[in-house]
């Protein structure tokens, strides 16, 4: 699969006309005030691109990961960042999978819609970081026999999206490590209602960062959620959390590829423009080749996303694909940002070009969701069959 036919363009050219009421202004005044872009993430809802992977009968679009994938793609080369609502895309992805007929009743048509936003995913912890297995926050069962309730305590770190969000996913450990088989055994996922939760059992403090992310440490004191929040079967948290992760992955590489194709353009267009020793300064190949790899590299990027699509579509293994389009697709788009930042000289650091918003922007892609050395990991253990480290 690529996009070379174009089979894509009405996607395209409907979200490029909504984000062009949303200039490079807008994002840079949110950006200056580190406010959420609020309007944006509205008007986005509104015309349905945020349901685009939700089931028709939930009152979603339907569409597969190739057209969602274009739709954060265009946001991002459009200017905008997809950072901001990217979790309303994918993170019903585990509820679909694994909740009841009666959770997905509950809550998909209400996502569909934007009447619910399910845009927080609590999975890191601070003092366990990428070894998830050794999360400490607990949720265990109380009231009776049946058990009515779980109540939750520990610590969770950079959650993102909280104050915009009307539900989380948690994960937390039901069974102690020491008590399970298999490490990755005895955690289990639950669906919290921040609007219930905040202030009776969970505290949230958000943490200054590098980008306007709005992202916050979260304290569980005896948080109580029903039971019936449990999302599929006690326990098994861990293996649904990682069914998600090839779709975030993905599309987090298309928005990589959105950056890149705008630092692309804007360094040519500049470059072009830029007059300097009495010609425009893209006359120099010193300045062209740069250029020219970064949209080599991002162009290559792009087939492992298209591929890991096509696979994630067809319900095929996609692990591989989908990992290595977010590390090449992370590394790609940062070092546009890199080429494009160098090339707009003393103005490239001027916020009015807003290279450099970007600039900080994409290179988060290299660390969040996961570190560029897990994928390395995960390619050398689960593709190339080499011995586990860790
Ligand atoms: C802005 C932002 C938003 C985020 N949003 C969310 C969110 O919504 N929900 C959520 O759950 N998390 C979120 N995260 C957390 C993010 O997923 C983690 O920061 C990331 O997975 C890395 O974990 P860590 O920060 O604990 O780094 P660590 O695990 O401490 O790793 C630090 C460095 O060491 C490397 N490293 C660690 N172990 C090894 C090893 N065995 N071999 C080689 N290298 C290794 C890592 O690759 C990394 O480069 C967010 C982070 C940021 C910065």
């Amino acid at each position: 699969m690529t996009d070379t036919t174009d089979r894509f363009r009405d996607i395209r050219d409907a979200v490029r006309d909504l984000c062009r009421q949303f200039p490079d202004e807008y994002f840079r005044k949110v950006d200056e005030r580190r406010a959420y872009p609020a309007e944006f993430v509205e008007a986005l809802t509104k015309a349905g691109w945020l349901a685009a992977l939700i089931p028709q009968e939930y009152g979603g679009s339907g569409l597969g990961l190739a057209e969602a994938s274009v739709i954060m793609e265009e946001i991002n080369r459009s200017g905008g960042n997809s950072g901001a609502c990217h979790g309303q895309m994918y993170n019903m992805g585990t509820l679909l999978r694994h909740g009841s007929a009666a959770q997905k009743q509950a809550y998909l048509p209400k996502i569909a819609s934007g009447e619910l936003r399910l845009q927080s995913m609590a999975v890191t912890e601070p003092s366990t970081g990428t070894d998830t297995t050794k999360i400490k926050t607990t949720a265990v069962k109380v009231g009776g026999k049946s058990g009515d309730r779980y109540v939750v305590n520990g610590q969770k770190v950079w959650i993102s999206r909280v104050q915009h969000s009307d539900l989380m996913i948690l994960l937390a450990r039901t069974t102690p490590l020491a008590d399970v088989k298999k490490k990755s055994e005895g955690m289990s996922i639950f669906i919290v209602d921040l609007r219930d939760a905040i202030g009776k059992g969970l505290a949230v403090r958000p943490i200054a960062n590098m980008v306007n992310h709005e992202t916050n440490e979260l304290f569980f004191e005896n948080l109580e959620i029903p039971a019936d929040n449990l999302i599929g079967h006690e326990g098994h948290g861990f293996k649904y959390i990682l069914d998600g992760l090839n779709a975030e992955r993905t599309l987090i590489a298309a928005e990589c590829i959105g950056d890149g194709r705008w630092f692309i353009d804007r360094a040519a267009q500049y470059t072009k423009d830029r007059v300097v020793f009495g010609r425009p300064i893209a006359q120099n190949q010193g300045v062209q080749f740069p250029i020219a790899e970064a949209h080599i590299e991002v162009e290559a990027a792009d087939l492992m996303r298209w591929k890991a699509c096509e696979l994630f579509d067809a319900h095929q293994p996609c692990g591989a694909q989908a990992n290595m389009a977010k590390y090449l697709a992370a590394k790609a788009s940062w070092e546009a940002a890199n080429v494009c930042l160098q090339m707009h000289g003393g103005f490239g650091f001027a916020s009015e070009y807003d290279i450099e918003r970007k600039f900080r922007e994409t290179r988060l892609y290299q660390v969040a969701p996961i570190s560029t050395n897990l994928i390395f990991s995960y390619v050398a253990e689960h593709v190339l069959g080499l011995p586990k480290s860790f």
